[in-house]
């Protein structure tokens, strides 16, 4: 079987995914090859340009305490950063950015070129090599085989890919850039299971033709908060962009109903199924038929086009309706489309069928990662791409699997959700997903999973360092608030009216700060301590000792639960032998083949009563083995 070249890890797809896994690969000192259809295509922002958000931003963070560079990208080239939440408890504090699209594809392309162990072609796949259940290498368009130990598979929107824009329908990629059509059939030919899934995306408008003064100024936040852990606020401070909110109405609702059928989705063209939290102004008509308006946002592209994104109108409408549609919208009356929105439909795999290293169940060293495996999100894809690439690289080197638990991160939460849930629309990350959220904040990403990035090789020195110098800092100035005593002297109790209730008696700053009224920033203005905090560790201090209880609280869950989430069942696990259960719960777990108990008590149609049947089943199993 001749090879023309040979890698040790081959990534399928440039995308969000496939950057991530590449590069996280080749910093672990694999020789990596990644490709993908169209080097101008690197890291495309093909939808909304900005990064992070509810949930989303987590994610990000979590990358970036990995050692991943997503978080690192984004600082370089925001146009806008913002807090989202802030009102809110801090669990659901996301940091959300506006994105230079231009400039994100333009790093990140540059990483690529610059990494060690990477080398970076443009070239189409068309097959994956398996020998013996195992991958051994990929064929390209002409014809000519690379060999490989190991291959990720993140071919995003372009797998199949179908564009709908009215009654138009063609064959092709996100962007007019084309499908990669041969790979999904081959893929169908090795027996991986495709099913067809749906995305869209708005028109994008001229900013000139657009009467900005009629709408609301959203300004980005006065202090900035980098996404990644190894920069400081001025590291990356600059003069932001602005985005603007104005709202459909109406007469644009009622325009909408009259037409309904002549978009793609409602005119029965589309058979995938789209992001249920990323509906289109169809969907939203339709689902809120009582609502008066919706939010829609203008937001730049790029600092080197007029192209202005418009956020909460995705649409699969015929253009000379979203003519019309677009100029219903307060401040757009004149606005001129530069480029139509309009709906994907593309072939993805099930979660299902992976473990929750992204490796397949069924073909050894075959990673899956990003949009093919059922999520939507930029974020949502590079993660999984980290993961997929550090377990591919580990595979490699015949090291134990790395995985994120459910109580680690988010990362863990979206991985073990698309490997034991069969869902049948895209996933989206959000906070609501995470139940140990409270201790899976933004702010605390790096005293998470920095150890655990640095311990494979991953995570820099340097990057280890920095996150044990703010662990020390967080320390100390928890301690030193603990000891800083105040007594009810008249002095100090006048101080302490200025912003909350006086004290009767010895209380320490820590428990004051507890009061739901008192700002850390408030207290040691009045109360200097000799530890320096920034403003973010600030931040994190006031959360953990405001939420004490509530993050104690949390462990304790964690730790319940732990004994479950370590009860491996493993591939070979005969379900049949276990007496009791349920038809459907039988049927589930011969199917999805979940990796501990924990993960079973995850699986829909799985119920309490039938994981206790298995605890008794594995029980006497391990009893029987104990007397032979
Ligand atoms: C129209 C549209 C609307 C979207 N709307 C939303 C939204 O509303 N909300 C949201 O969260 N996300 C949305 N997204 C999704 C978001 O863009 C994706 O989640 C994200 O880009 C997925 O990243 P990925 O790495 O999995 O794949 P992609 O970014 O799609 O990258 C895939 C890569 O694979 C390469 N490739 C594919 N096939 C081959 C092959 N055979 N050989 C070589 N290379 C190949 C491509 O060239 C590309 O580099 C939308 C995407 C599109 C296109």
């Amino acid at each position: 079987m001749g090879f023309f070249a040979e890698y040790e890890l081959v990534v399928v797809g440039a995308g969000h995914a496939g950057c991530e896994a590449a590069i996280a690969a080749a910093n672990m000192g694999i020789k990596t090859l990644i490709v993908t259809m169209n080097l101008d295509g690197i890291a495309a922002l093909s939808c909304n340009p900005n990064i992070g958000g509810t949930g989303k931003g987590h994610l990000v963070r979590e990358i970036d305490a990995l050692g991943g560079y997503m978080a690192l990208n984004i600082d370089k080239v925001y146009l806008q950063s913002r807090i989202l939440n802030i009102s809110k408890g801090p669990a659901v504090h996301s940091l959300r950015v506006q994105a230079d699209k231009v400039r994100y594809h333009e790093e990140m392309k540059k990483k690529l070129e610059n990494t060690k162990n990477l080398t970076l072609r443009q070239m189409e796949v068309t097959d994956i090599i398996i020998a013996d259940g195992e991958v051994k290498g990929i064929v390209v368009r002409d014809g000519r085989k690379i060999k490989a130990d190991a291959v990720v598979i993140a071919t995003g929107t372009y797998l199949g890919g179908k564009v709908f824009i009215g009654s138009i329908v063609y064959s092709s990629g996100p962007d007019g850039r084309f499908p990669s059509n041969i790979l999904s059939e081959n893929l169908k030919n090795h027996g991986i299971t495709l099913r067809r899934l749906k995305t869209g995306t708005p028109a994008r408008v001229h900013r000139d033709s657009l009467d900005l003064d009629k709408m609301e100024v959203q300004h980005g936040d006065e202090q900035i908060t980098p996404f990644s852990f190894m920069n400081d606020e001025e590291d990356i401070k600059r003069k932001q962009l602005d985005c603007y909110l104005t709202h459909t109405n109406r007469r644009l609702h009622d325009f909408i109903r009259d037409n309904m059928e002549k978009s793609a989705l409602y005119g029965g063209l589309i058979e995938g199924t789209g992001p249920r939290y990323c509906p289109s102004i169809e969907d939203k008509v339709k689902r809120f038929p009582d609502r008066d308006d919706h939010q829609v946002f203008i937001e730049p592209e790029s600092e080197s086009t007029k192209e202005m994104y418009v956020q909460g109108m995705s649409t699969s409408m015929p253009e000379y309706i979203q003519e019309q549609m677009y100029k219903m919208i307060n401040g757009m009356e004149n606005c001129k489309i530069m480029r139509p929105g309009y709906a994907i439909e593309y072939d993805a795999i099930f979660g299902t069928d992976l473990r929750s290293t992204l490796e397949s169940k069924n073909i050894k060293n075959l990673f899956f990662a990003g949009q093919i495996n059922g999520s939507s999100g930029y974020e949502e894809a590079a993660c999984q791409g980290l993961i997929a690439g550090i377990n591919a690289a580990r595979n490699i080197k015949g090291e134990a699997p790395f995985t994120i638990k459910r109580d680690e991160g988010y990362i863990g939460v979206l991985i073990d959700d698309l490997v034991t849930k069969i869902s049948y629309e895209p996933y989206r990350m959000m906070t609501a997903r995470a139940e140990y959220r409270l201790s899976l904040r933004q702010d605390n990403a790096d005293l998470r999973l920095t150890k655990k990035g640095y311990d494979i090789g991953l995570a820099s020195e340097k990057r280890y360092e920095r996150m044990k110098h703010r662990e020390e800092i967080f320390k100390e100035a928890t301690e030193e608030l603990k000891k800083y005593v105040l007594t009810p002297k008249e002095e100090t109790n006048e101080i302490l009216q200025k912003f909350t209730a006086k004290i009767k008696t010895a209380t320490s700053l820590h428990d004051i700060l507890k009061r739901p009224e008192v700002s850390i920033f408030t207290l040691l203005e009045h109360f200097p301590i000799k530890t320096e905090l920034s403003r973010e560790l600030m931040l994190l201090v006031e959360t953990e000792i405001k939420y004490e209880g509530y993050i104690k609280k949390t462990k304790e869950r964690i730790e319940k639960h732990q004994k479950e989430e370590d009860r491996v069942l493993g591939d070979n696990f005969d379900y049949d032998s276990v007496k009791g259960l349920k038809k459907e719960a039988l049927q589930k777990l011969k199917q999805i083949r979940p990796e501990t108990l924990a993960q079973a008590s995850r699986i829909s149609g799985v119920s309490p009563s039938d994981i206790n049947v298995l605890i008794i089943h594995m029980e006497l199993e391990k009893r029987h083995k104990r007397e032979q």
